[in-house]
């Protein structure tokens, strides 16, 4: 198996069995963001505790690669600080956007998505949870947009 199939194998593993998905009984933060390119549309919701992440589920409706990269993100972020996140955050948006950005290791399982960057039309399906999540973690209660 070569690592495009496993990367594939990861992202439809994540659209069909989403991690974290549904809503939490009392949110600290929520943020919905909408990719009227494809129309995906995602609603998130987290838990502050201490400067962490305590908790983290999002819902919605999109295609597999929106779907996959917000179950991704959930467990990528959960239990981490928020200049921790933000550092991943940076990390994602170089390997979403930039061809010739190296895929970090500590990636995990988010490196399933750099196939995406081959594909200009799908970066905003990749990204639009992560521009949630910014503007959850910010407090913005504005709908986000990827355009
Ligand atoms: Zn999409």
């Amino acid at each position: 198996m070569d690592l495009a199939d496993l990367y594939r194998d990861v992202i439809v593993d994540h659209n069909r069995n989403p991690r974290n998905f549904g809503r939490l009984e009392h949110p600290s933060r929520a943020a919905d963001g909408h990719n009227p390119l494809c129309g995906d549309r995602l609603h998130l919701e987290l838990v502050l505790d201490g400067g962490r992440v305590a908790d983290v589920r999002f819902d919605g409706k999109g295609c597999a690669i929106s779907t996959a990269s917000a179950s991704l993100m959930t467990e990528a972020i959960k239990g981490k600080t928020l200049p921790e996140v933000e550092q991943l955050f940076g990390t994602v948006h170089d390997m979403l956007t930039r061809r010739d950005a190296p895929v970090p290791p500590e990636l995990g399982k988010l490196a399933a998505l750099s196939g995406v960057r081959e594909f200009p039309a799908r970066v905003k399906c990749a990204s639009l949870c992560w521009h949630t999540l910014n503007a959850a973690l910010a407090g913005d209660s504005a709908p986000v947009k990827t355009e």
